[in-house]
């Protein structure tokens, strides 16, 4: 149970009881007869949670109640302690009779038996409390998918070696081992591939052991672009090879041997925005889940935008702390990752739709 947070659930848990397992107060006050009501009550004895009473309630009676406690035999309304007037050992009270009121019955949250979470839902804190609940110490989860991330360039150089003005720092490896870790994969950088046919072949023969692949780089139409000749002579089916979006048109999605696989555009922004769009959703089926979300969220512009029609684009932007407005950011294009670790989510701009006025609303993808 301790290690199951943020796993995908492998089987059907069910309630171990009913819940509550007997009528509660869900109120501090006192337990009484609603025909009793209103009126002068004795009090006959007090019950905290975790205790039990196993006298019947009687007429003219009340009995002290704690929140949680068991509702006695006989009571079938709480009064709270707010609503009463104490005189001795007597209550008095101007309460209607309301019949349940403040009592959780046995069984209103859940019966014995009842399926209360199904396999393939995440184990977020209230499913975690659920498990804890029903007394499940042991669960079982899916097994996280290894997934393979393959930078390919000439240009790439590892992040400790000082590049030249014309080499880039390999960024893409490091965005999308977060981006997989913290959708529950283990990524494995399997090293920086050269623009040259063997080397690209011979690593990602290495990267097949995994149960995902993640290529970053080579996928455009650049002469020296060789994923693709790589992945046709592994046999490697392709699904898409492009998409009507900006940035990440020319990403590419395919099997080969038996292993799904993305070709992600390398510009930084692309990687980012493509893992998001498409490769998330396809680590988080391998993993089990089955109820995929990727909410675009309605915002208010604080400046008008506009743009080319033909694609949807993703722009960084700064949505306001109460999510209700949206600020788009000075951006550069899909190498401008400055922008996009300033923007706190991406503007999503229709195909098309080439212009939006300040105060209209477009939605905003969550980083
Ligand atoms: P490509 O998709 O191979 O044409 O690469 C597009 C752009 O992304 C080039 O400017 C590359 O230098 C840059 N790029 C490719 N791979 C990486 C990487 N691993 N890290 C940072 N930038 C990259
Ligand atoms: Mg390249």
């Amino acid at each position: 149970l301790e290690e199951a947070g943020w796993r995908v659930l492998a089987e059907p848990v069910v309630a171990d009881r009913d819940y509550p397992p007997v009528a509660r107060s869900i109120r501090d006050g006192y337990a009484v007869r609603s025909q009793d009501l209103p009126g002068r009550l004795r009090v006959v004895a007090e019950l905290r949670a975790g205790q039990s009473y196993n006298r019947p309630v009687g007429p003219g009676e009340a009995v002290a109640i704690m929140t949680g406690a068991p509702v006695p035999e006989g009571a079938d309304q709480v009064v709270m302690v707010e609503y009463t007037t104490q005189s001795g050992a007597e209550i008095i009270t101007d309460r209607p009779p309301r019949p349940g009121e403040f009592i959780n019955p046995q069984g209103s949250e859940a019966r014995k038996g009842e399926v209360l979470l199904e396999p393939g839902v995440r184990l977020d804190y209230s499913r975690i409390a659920l498990l804890a609940m029903v007394g499940k110490q042991r669960v079982k989860v899916y097994r996280r998918p290894l997934v393979a991330i393959l930078p390919t360039g000439d240009e790439v150089v590892p992040v400790d070696v000082e590049p030249s003005p014309y080499q880039v720092r390999n960024s893409n490896a490091y965005s999308l081992a977060t981006q997989v870790a913290r959708q529950g994969g283990l990524p494995w950088v399997v090293g920086i591939a050269p623009d040259t046919y063997d080397a690209t072949r011979q690593l990602l023969e290495q990267a097949l052991q995994a149960d995902l692949i993640l290529l970053s780089g080579g996928v455009s139409m650049g002469k020296y672009d060789l994923v693709k000749d790589v992945l046709r002579d592994l046999g490697a089916e392709l699904y898409f090879d492009h998409v009507l979006i900006q940035p990440g048109y020319p990403t590419v999605f395919g099997r080969v041997r038996g292993k799904f696989f993305f070709g992600l555009p390398g510009n930084p922004v692309s990687t980012m925005v493509t893992f998001k769009l498409f490769a998330q959703a396809a680590l988080q089926t391998l993993e089990g889940e089955r109820q995929l979300e990727l909410p675009l969220l309605p915002a208010r512009l604080t400046a008008p935008f506009r743009h080319q029609t033909g694609r949807t684009r993703f722009w960084p932007a700064r949505l306001s702390a109460d999510g209700t407005e949206v600020t788009p950011l000075r951006w550069q294009g899909s190498s401008d990752v400055v922008a996009v670790a300033r923007a706190n989510v991406f503007l999503v701009a229709d195909a098309d739709r080439q212009e939006w006025q300040a105060g209209e609303t477009i939605r905003v993808l969550l980083k």
